[in-house]
């Protein structure tokens, strides 16, 4: 197995980590309720999937219902 034969330096290391991070998740909004929702996937708030309702949500959301 390949062995790096120099330690990288903490300015190296950290250079590189500067283009690690998570990127915000696209959200969308609900056709329903208008709360944010990952696209492709039921609202966790109403329960609708493509203008219909397919489940319902387990807890009441605290989100008003507009
Ligand atoms: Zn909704």
């Amino acid at each position: 197995m390949a062995v790096p034969k120099r330690r990288k330096s903490k300015s190296k290391v950290r250079s590189k980590r500067s283009h690690q991070a998570i990127g915000k998740p696209n959200l969308s909004s609900c056709k329903n309720c208008g709360s944010f929702v990952l696209s492709h996937r039921v609202c966790p708030y109403c329960g609708f999937y493509k203008d219909r309702v397919v489940l319902q949500p387990k807890v009441k959301a605290d989100k008003p219902e507009e």
